[in-house]
């Protein structure tokens, strides 16, 4: 095994920056990636105008290092910020955001731009990149243009080359730089083809550490993950077409564990047939031994992802083939196309033309084509394979709410997860990578199949106390964690302590074809654990939908909220349900509590702080 050393100057970011004449560093807090990935093109793009610059991870840099950015001529910070789960930084940016709130340095002298990575779908909408463009300024840095905010729920390619559009010009006239140089589409990494390498020295799946695969070693992690046994893999929905699965995952001699409300993490791999045909469409020998290597020496990422490895392993557990492509990887292949024509039509999706972003949004977003159905439909578009792995974004892995109590099965985790399969505006199935994956993975004999897989906490919790009466809405997939949530207060009944009231309400189309778990549901209502609230949309010719039940019960939740103090919970898709039901709470408050719509806004964010309304919600 090999031992990581870390010298003190390693998280010196302003020491690489002077060693390697650069004035601009980037930092990212990225949660999937594209916080990262948008830094590492802010950064490339700096030589055009003769600001060489860098990417940094935060979490890997003494930020305290900020004050002495400015003896740098024509320093420059960027700062590109996701915002996840209900407002808060990412893991990586957690660090900087508590020193930069609760510090009180001076400054002044900083230069420094933000863009926010958000999603409006979401109640605390680019939070955290406001938040830190606000603060810099108070702590006396200078501003050098205005606050980006990316909103990926319509197009946050879109916003961010829009912004970096307006964002280069007005930096070249803070620092009086003349006019910038041709765009120069740069390689990041080099290629080393390595068919010399050892077996036993090559990548091939593993997340961080060789052969972690097959020598397990605790504590895992996201760098990490445990190789989970599924136990059980069964079918849910009892009709209508479409596939909701239960999976059971042994965490047991993982040392892992986890509470009601968690979410467990997947790596899932790509989809053979898939993988086999990129490999065809860049004409490439997908057993070929490689690494692709850093040309940016100083930087703390030497590779892409694990290396070395054959592109049919980066193809196949290292990267997000089935994603819909940015528009700058739409420029890179571009120049890979021998017709003309092709070759405009690429170029144009790429740039910020107004014809140019419609047809990006038609031809791509709304055909929901991949890299596969680009270069199937752009013909001769035909790039070196190695390129292609180096413009796709890594694989994340996916997550889901744990539909499972510990109390009841501390060494298995339980999964409610439906499958993504779609047809495209170009008549092609989309399948949903993770889900596919977990829908083939059906345990057989005695042979365990298994996947990698890792706990991240959460903050959705129960409430300390069992007498606490709660309100679950989670229709659909919305009902895992809740399913969790039941079995732990059945557990505690049965151990003779007092529970408060848990009241339920769940929604799906048809009682007959996908009312999830309604066996175990009905179970727990004749115990009297449960009051079960079931809005099935389509088994009438109006809509009922939970919102509809919530407003139908206005006292009971008054009740449980208003005056005893309970908790409300929401979860499941974010975009419509999440905001129709919050809607209809502050109606209900407003209504019941003889408030104002504001007092009844202000009463939810009041309930927020105090952890007695919590949201676990995805779109
Ligand atoms: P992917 O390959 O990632 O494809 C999904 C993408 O396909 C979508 O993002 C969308 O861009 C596109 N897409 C999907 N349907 C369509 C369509 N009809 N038309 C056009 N484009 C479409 N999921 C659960 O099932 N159960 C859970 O309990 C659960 N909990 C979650 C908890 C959290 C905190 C989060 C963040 C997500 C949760 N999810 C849950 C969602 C889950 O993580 C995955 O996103 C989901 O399973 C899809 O993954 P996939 O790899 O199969 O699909
Ligand atoms: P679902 O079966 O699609 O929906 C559950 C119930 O909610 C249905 O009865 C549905 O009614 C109803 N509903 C629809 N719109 C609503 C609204 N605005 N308010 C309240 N109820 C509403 O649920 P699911 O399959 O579990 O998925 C839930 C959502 O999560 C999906 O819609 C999707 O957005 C999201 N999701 C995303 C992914 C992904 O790939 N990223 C994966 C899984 C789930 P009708 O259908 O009859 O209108």
């Amino acid at each position: 095994t090999t031992v990581c050393t870390t010298s003190a100057s390693d998280n010196s970011f302003i020491k690489k920056l002077k060693a390697s004449g650069r004035s601009l560093v980037v930092f990212y807090g990225s949660q999937t990636g594209t916080g990262e990935e948008f830094a590492g093109r802010l950064a490339k793009e700096g030589i055009r105008y003769r600001l060489k610059g860098m990417v940094a991870d935060p979490e890997e840099c003494d930020m305290e290092e900020l004050l002495q950015l400015k003896d740098i001529d024509n320093s420059l910070a960027v700062f590109c910020l996701a915002t996840y789960g209900e407002g808060d930084p990412t893991d990586n940016a957690m660090e900087f955001y508590e020193w930069i709130t609760s510090g009180d340095v001076d400054l002044t002298g900083l230069n420094y731009a933000v863009f926010g990575l958000g999603n409006k779908t979401y109640e605390h909408y680019n939070k955290v990149a406001i938040y830190v463009d606000k603060r810099l300024e108070e702590l006396g840095a200078n501003r050098v243009f205005e606050l980006g905010l990316g909103d990926d729920d319509a197009n946050i390619e879109d916003d961010f080359i829009t912004w970096k559009d307006r964002f280069w010009p007005a930096v070249c006239d803070h620092f009086g730089i003349e006019g910038g140089g041709e765009e120069v589409l740069i390689r990041q990494y080099r290629l080393l083809e390595q068919p010399e390498v050892q077996p036993d020295r090559i990548y091939t799946g593993e997340i961080a550490r060789l052969h972690s695969i097959q020598n397990q070693r605790p504590p895992f992690d996201a760098k990490n993950p445990f190789l989970a046994p599924i136990k059980v893999n069964r079918e849910l929905h009892k009709g209508g077409g479409r596939s909701c699965m239960h999976i059971e995952l042994s965490i047991d001699g993982s040392k892992m564990r986890y509470d009601a409300g968690d979410h467990v993490a997947m790596f899932p791999v790509n989809d053979k047939s898939l993988v086999e045909k990129l490999g065809q469409l860049c004409k490439a020998d997908l057993d070929t031994v490689f690494s692709l290597i850093n040309t940016d020496t100083d930087s703390s990422k030497k590779h892409p992802f694990p290396c070395p490895t054959t592109y049919r392993t980066a193809l196949t557990h290292y990267l997000e083939i089935t994603a819909i492509p940015r528009t700058h990887i739409l420029k890179e292949l571009a120049e890979y196309c021998t017709d003309e024509k092709e070759k405009e039509l690429l170029r144009s999706m790429a740039s910020i033309s107004p014809e140019g972003k419609e047809k990006y949004q038609s031809w791509i977003q709304d055909a929901c084509r991949n890299i596969v159905h680009i270069l199937e439909d752009i013909k001769s578009c035909r790039p070196p394979i190695d390129h292609v792995c180096e413009l796709l974004p890594r694989l994340q892995p996916r997550y889901y709410s744990i539909s499972s109590s510990a109390k009841l099965h501390p060494t298995d985790v339980h999964v409610t997860a439906v499958l993504v399969e779609y047809k495209t505006p170009t008549g092609r199935i989309n399948k949903g990578v993770a889900t596919t994956y977990l829908k083939n993975k059906q345990p057989q004999g005695s042979e365990e199949v298994k996947v990698p897989v890792f706990i991240r906490k959460s903050q959705f919790r129960l409430p300390t106390k069992p007498e606490t009466p709660i309100i679950m809405v989670g229709p659909g997939t919305g009902l895992a964690p809740f399913r969790g949530f039941i079995q732990e207060r059945q557990f505690l009944r049965d151990e003779g302590k007092t529970v408060g009231e848990s009241i339920l309400y769940f929604g799906c189309r048809k009682r007959s074809e996908d009312y999830i778990y309604e066996s175990e549901l009905e179970e727990w209502v004749k115990k009297g654990t449960l009051n079960l609230k079931a809005a099935f949309s389509r088994d009438q010719g109006k809509k009922v939908y939970v919102q509809h039940l919530l407003e139908q019960d206005a006292d009971l939740i008054w009740n449980v909220i208003g005056e005893n103090k309970g908790h409300f919970y929401i979860c499941g898709d974010a975009k419509n349900m999440a905001v129709d039901v919050r809607n209809i709470l502050v109606k209900i408050l407003s209504t019941k509590g003889n408030m104002s719509e504001a007092d009844a806004v202000q009463y939810i964010k009041k309930m927020e702080a105090q952890k007695r309304y919590s949201a676990d919600v995805w779109s």
